[in-house]
């Protein structure tokens, strides 16, 4: 194919058999793009509830990566959501990025939206603002919090919750500390990515904008 000058790499038409390529170039035969299975690619899933945050489970369970099958790459995802827990789970290949993303110095804010037993008193939001104890030596930093809505026949009330840390079960024990075990959970935002125009089970492609505000 590069004797015939079907093959172009980065526009240019190679006449160099043997040529060496990257994850970062761009091949073409006969004007087509290949896909490159090491070429970063980055996605944002709407994780239904049910799924396990992992690439397998050894339990057989479904698992994010199953929504992925029909991809060249070995993608995986970033940070980790509770097995019934939905939302958006950013999923990449590109382990630098991840690495980066999943360091606590690099505060991504994530914001949920739990539905909770119970109505939050404001006393009780002023606690999660401020930091709750998470077990007997562990606070969690200053979240944002708002109480969306409240049910009074059932007793229950939805409550969106800001943070930046990702410890195990965060969220859950942090409303439970305030009093209000969580029902339901969704993760709606991660930094500035969200889950606009996706129903559960979903998934798209970054643009190259968000990709690059990413890193
Ligand atoms: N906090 C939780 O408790 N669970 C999640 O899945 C995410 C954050």
């Amino acid at each position: 194919m590069i004797i015939e000058g079907r093959v172009r790499v980065n526009g240019k038409t190679v006449t160099e058999l043997g040529v060496k390529v990257s994850g970062e170039d761009a091949v073409e035969v006969d004007g087509h793009l290949l896909e490159q299975s090491d070429q970063k690619v980055y996605f944002i899933l709407y994780k239904p509830r049910g799924v396990i945050s992992a690439a397998k489970d050894d339990k057989n369970r479904k698992v994010v990566t199953d929504f992925f099958q029909d991809i060249p790459q070995r993608i995986y995802p970033v940070g980790r959501l509770d097995y019934d827990t939905s939302g958006l789970v950013l999923m990449t290949n590109d382990g630098d990025l991840a690495n980066k993303l999943m360091h606590p110095r690099y505060h991504v804010n994530k914001t949920y939206v739990a539905k909770v037993k119970g109505i939050p008193e404001s006393n009780e939001l002023e606690r999660l603002r401020h930091g709750v104890l998470l077990d007997k030596t562990h606070k969690s930093s200053p979240a944002k919090t708002k109480l969306m809505s409240v049910d009074k026949k059932k007793n229950t009330a939805l409550v969106s919750l800001t943070i930046h840390e990702g410890k195990y079960h965060q969220v859950k024990r942090m409303l439970k500390s305030v009093g209000h075990p969580v029902e339901k959970l969704k993760r709606e935002t991660y930094g500035f990515l969200n889950l606009d125009g996706l129903t559960s089970g979903d998934f798209r492609k970054l643009t190259n904008q968000e990709i690059t505000a990413l890193k």
